[in-house]
């Protein structure tokens, strides 16, 4: 267990980095951040942060040197990182993020688990994909197994034109059956250093280009009467990891029951609702799993909740927001509103 006052290091500097480290200043712990050149919209909350590669090993060594745990808020930062850290001060694990990090290793993980995944196929050459049609059909997404996130690095084949003008990236890639989904959910749920679990309550995700929009409670009854089933393979992946924190798993609602789409080793977009609509919020919890603290209640606090995300750029009215009732507003802090790029987002809260 930390002691009051300890240092907690963030491995990644984005919002979700942000986010831990207010909540972790609410307990007393200090955060210090490490991530390589960006907007580290993180190192505005962290007592210090470390601006340097993934690959500078006296850069990291010295930030290590400092911190009683390390956690992260960005999946794919490299094994060799986490190798080279104390693995008894880290959480989550290696193991988690070598899992996470490859859409084909966690397709197969799942399903040794007993999960439903999309059928896929592991695509490396011109000659695979075609194999890969042939088994799994047509419309599907092809995928790189690596690095994607909000859609970034997907491609949907439809028929044979796509094929053929399909601009073939120097990748390892994975080919996976459409999905005929009624609804998207996530499990939020989150592992204790003594094992101990607990979950939110599941939302209704909406995405748009593949990146989530927003993200919806009460969740239909369809996704509610899933979400047993979902949550008992979230726990099956998180023994099996034996993981230390908050673990995201995404879902399709089928007319079959719930089928896995991919895993988060990490809070998640989906679980920004719960730091104003539950009782203890996704990043109060990772930072109590971190510290080897009791975990809070995780119970819903409101009757209805619309966590809806500020993608690209929001205009100069975003502060209209805080004078809607029940409204919470969040900017991170970005210097540059891209296209596709997650600026904020507000939760509306109805209780009762
Ligand atoms: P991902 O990055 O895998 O989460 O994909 C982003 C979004 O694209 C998902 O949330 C879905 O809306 C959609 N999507 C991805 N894979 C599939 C699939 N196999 N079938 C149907 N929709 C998918």
């Amino acid at each position: 267990m930390l002691s009051p006052g300890a240092t907690i290091g963030i491995l990644g500097g984005g919002q979700l980095g942000r986010m831990l480290a207010i909540e972790a200043a609410r307990l007393g712990f200090r955060c210090i951040g490490y991530a390589p050149e960006g907007d580290n919209v993180a190192a505005e909350v962290c007592a210090d942060f470390f601006v340097n590669r993934w690959d500078d090993g006296p850069a990291l060594a010295a930030f290590a040197s400092q911190c009683d745990a390390v956690t992260l808020e960005f999946e794919n930062v490299p094994l060799f990182v986490l190798e080279a850290l104390p693995s008894d001060r880290l959480a989550p694990g290696t193991k988690a993020l070598a899992v996470a990090q490859d859409r084909l290793a966690e397709k197969r993980f799942v399903e040794e688990l007993g999960g439903r995944t999309a059928p896929f196929a592991s695509v490396e050459t011109r000659d695979d994909l075609a194999g890969a049609i042939e088994r799994v059909g047509m419309p599907g997404i092809l995928k790189t197994r690596r690095d994607g996130y909000d859609g970034k690095g997907q491609w949907r084949l439809s028929g044979a034109s796509d094929i053929e003008g399909f601009a073939w990236p120097d990748r390892s890639l994975i080919y996976e059956g459409l999905v005929a989904f009624e609804a998207e959910f996530s499990v939020i749920a989150v592992r204790g250093r003594d094992g101990a679990m607990a979950f939110w309550e599941s939302p209704d995700n909406r995405h748009e280009s593949g990146i989530l929009a927003r993200s919806l409670l009460p969740a239909p009854d369809l996704v509610r009467a899933q979400q047993g089933a979902a949550r008992d393979l979230a726990r099956a992946v998180a023994q099996r990891l034996d993981y230390v924190g908050v673990l995201t798993l995404e879902f399709f609602a089928t007319r079959d029951g719930p089928v896995f789409n991919e895993m988060a080793p990490r809070v998640h977009n989906s679980g920004h609702w719960t730091i104003e609509g539950a009782i203890t919020s996704q990043f109060a919890n990772h930072i109590r799993a971190v510290a080897g603290l009791p975990l809070g209640d995780t119970s819903t606090t409101a009757r209805e909740v619309v966590m809806t995300n500020l993608i690209g750029a929001y205009g100069d009215r975003v502060f209209d927001s805080l004078a809607e009732p029940g409204t919470h507003l969040h900017l991170y802090g970005k210097a540059e509103a891209r296209e596709g790029r997650k600026m904020g987002h507000t939760t509306r809260i109805v209780s009762g």
